[in-house]
């Protein structure tokens, strides 16, 4: 007898060549095989013809009115008759199945599927089927290796044995409350479903069981944190006053409020997981800069990771400048890719001994030669570039620090309560004092001069501006050659200015000091790619320009308009397109209406739709097999609320009827026996 946790290839039939090809489609135990889903069920559903219409596969049944007639042709073979539905006469051809002749007598209740033909009133026959069982067709996501029909086959074989001895993952409380069906009816029904709306029902259970398995998962993760993971920082909390006091600006309400919520949380003795988010210039940097500092007045080390070189490197330089404006001597380096052997050596060596007191770097910093004396924060800026597995390496790197992840964009709900999950969230809403909204304009590539006359004006009165050029997808180089004509284009129109040149193919040397150039006012215009996307601060620059702006998504559009407005000085963004898309012009308009990061996000979701969002994986929402989370976000909300309500409860995984989830989860989980 086989059992759901035994291996496939215990089913007669699975040799090795189809357990690789079982294997690769993520099926490797019996549970896992019968768990594998039908992605939707071909409609054997009946009709009548009237209400058909040509090309359509449907199944008629009726009388059969006519002798089955079987022509031949060569080695081909057709049979023949009459089918009577209500009051229409419809002519029924089989081809190749000769036999079925025997089987059919006029005056017999039959039930055809096929292919409708309205012209000719006549159905090519596919199947005599026996209504009672094949109503609906399930259809199997399968491969090149392996057939949806020989999937279907092996569920049958193996079902044939399980059916009847799952105990439910979802517990009885739950299913009642939701009217959802237990294990056994549920996967019975999407396998074999009887009808299109027993069919339905067991989706919705399915889905159910999934977001709730998953949202268990989240909330294990979170208890592990907070009850065994971690230390207590014992931080010097005047030390960190003073660092407040000495800061160039006075913090906003929102700052405040976030810090002491990051604080509190160093200072228990459990692991931190926080999500920062806040809009582009709302002062998250500074934020990061008193966290890090707290970590380091309690004699142990803080790393601070960011998506680019460049980035990394004006962190490593603000965060320098405002420990030595408070007067303290904070050792902070910048691990870079293109550090030479020797001085990266001497680097590690000087972190491993605990004389570095932060780290500043890109991905870099996850290489496993770096180790730290004793790291209790990691920083990561701009997490959303990030992926989930990065998130992972760092709390693997060792001794599982505190996470303080840092974020510009807003999450959606469905990002919130699935990718982030099990991450607590402090939120900055609002914008430090002063600054001025920024004024965005759109125009016409035919009105390029207006702008450059623009950008001109406000340089003279000492400002800065940015020339952002046009984006090619997947084409660098392209976008390099852009960004130079630009350049040369600006040097001729602004003799007596510095023009500087920004983009990825430069060293890490030359786009340091291409930035500290900028940055202390020896170049006026800065020509760049993207590469100047998310971080940079610049508060002298006042004007964004945006070549092609159609090309950028809205998110993008976004980060690049935040490198302005960071100083009391007005400050614009000036969109140059001419955009081909109703997408495009779509895009464009919501930037000119509002500068409000959130809205922008809302927006941005509602012009893309869900389906793209599930289908670019940069989106961050993990797939899901049976639900949708975005179509589904309620159902999703309460599997959440419920995994939350049941952990909470004093024993829950000792009562008997959640053993069914505690043995699928320990059995599922990697690091299971951790959390008990
Ligand atoms: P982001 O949240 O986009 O990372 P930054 O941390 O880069 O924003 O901050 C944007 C700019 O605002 C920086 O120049 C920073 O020094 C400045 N800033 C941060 N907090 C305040 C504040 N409370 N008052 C005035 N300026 C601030
Ligand atoms: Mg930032």
């Amino acid at each position: 007898m086989i059992t759901h946790v035994d291996n496939v290839d215990v089913l007669p039939g699975v040799g090795p060549k189809r357990l690789d090809a079982l294997h690769e489609l993520g099926i490797f135990t019996i549970e896992d095989l019968i768990g594998y889903f039908p992605f939707r069920y071909e409609d054997l559903g009946e009709r009548i013809p009237s209400e058909t219409l040509d090309g359509d596969k449907v199944t008629f049944k009726g009388i059969v009115s006519t002798p089955p007639v079987v022509t031949r042709f060569g080695k081909k073979n057709q049979t023949r008759f009459g089918l009577l539905i209500e009051h229409e006469n419809i002519r029924v051809t089989f081809f190749n199945q000769p036999w079925l002749a025997q089987n059919i007598d006029v005056g017999q209740e039959v039930a055809v599927y096929g292919t409708y033909n309205a012209a000719k009133a006549a159905l090519t026959g596919m199947k005599i089927i026996n209504a009672s069982v094949d109503a609906l067709d399930p259809i199997y996501p399968s491969s090149k290796k392996i057939t949806a029909k020989t999937i279907r086959h092996l569920i049958e074989l193996a079902w044939a044995d399980v059916r009847g001895t799952l105990g439910s993952l979802v517990p009885q409380n739950m299913r009642t409350k939701y009217r959802l069906l237990d294990r056994n009816m549920m996967i019975e029904s999407m396998h074999f479903p009887s009808d299109m709306a027993t069919a339905k029902v067991a989706r919705r259970s399915a889905a159910f069981e999934e977001f709730f398995v998953f949202q268990m998962r989240l909330q294990l993760l979170k208890l592990a944190d907070q009850n065994f993971a971690g230390e207590g920082i014992n931080y010097d909390e005047r030390a960190i006053r003073n660092f407040e006091t000495s800061l160039p600006f006075k913090l906003t309400a929102a700052q405040t409020k976030v810090i002491s919520e990051i604080l509190q949380d160093q200072k228990r003795p459990r692991h931190m997981n926080r999500l920062l988010q806040g809009d582009v210039g709302s002062g998250k940097t500074v934020v990061a800069a008193m966290a890090m500092y707290a970590v380091v007045t309690a004699g142990m080390q803080a790393a601070m990771m960011a998506p680019t070189e460049i980035l990394a490197q004006q962190h490593a330089l603000s965060l320098t400048q405002l420990f030595d404006n408070a007067g303290l001597s904070l050792r902070v380096e910048l691990l870079t890719s293109g550090l030479k052997v020797a001085a990266r050596r001497h680097l590690l060596e000087d972190l491993e001994n605990g004389d570095i007191d932060i780290l500043v770097g890109t991905h870099a910093l996850l290489q496993p030669d770096v180790a730290f004396h004793h790291l209790g924060l990691a920083v990561i800026d701009e997490q959303h570039r990030f992926g989930v597995n990065q998130r992972a390496a760092l709390r693997e790197n060792g001794v599982n620090p505190d996470i303080l992840a840092m974020t510009a964009t807003p999450i959606p709900r469905t990002l919130s309560i699935t990718a982030y999950g099990e991450m607590d969230v402090s939120i900055i809403d609002q914008l430090p004092n002063g600054r001025k909204a920024i004024k965005t304009t759109r125009m016409g590539h035919n009105q390029l001069d207006n702008a450059i006359a623009f950008v001109k004006k406000q340089i003279d009165v000492g400002a800065q501006a940015y020339i952002v050029t046009p984006l090619i997808e997947e084409s660098e180089s392209l976008d390099v050659q852009n960004a130079t004509a630009m350049y040369e284009a600006m040097q001729l129109e602004f003799p007596q200015y510095q023009v500087g040149l920004l983009h990825g193919r430069l060293s890490n040397d030359e786009k340091k000091t291409l930035m500290a150039d900028f940055k202390a006012n020896r170049i006026q215009i800065l020509v760049a790619t993207t590469v100047i996307e998310v971080g940079v601060d610049v508060q002298n620059a006042t004007v964004m320009l945006i070549l092609d702006a159609d090309r950028f998504g809205l998110a993008q559009l976004h980060q690049l308009r935040g490198r302005v407005g960071r100083g009391s000085r007005q400050s614009y963004t000036i969109l140059v397109a001419d955009p081909k898309t109703d997408y495009g012009t779509a895009r464009l308009d919501a930037m000119v209406e509002t500068t409000d990061g959130f809205i922008l996000a809302q927006r941005d979701l509602e012009l893309r739709g869900s389906g793209d969002i599930l289908g670019t994986k940069q989106s961050g929402v993990p797939e899901f097999v049976v639900g949708d989370p975005i179509k589904d976000l309620t159902m999703m909300e309460i599997a959440q609320q419920e995994a939350i309500t049941l952990v909470s409860q004093k024993n829950w995984d000792k009562q008997v009827d959640n053993q069914t989830l505690v043995d699928y989860l320990s059995r599922t989980m990697a690091n299971y026996r951790h959390f008990d």
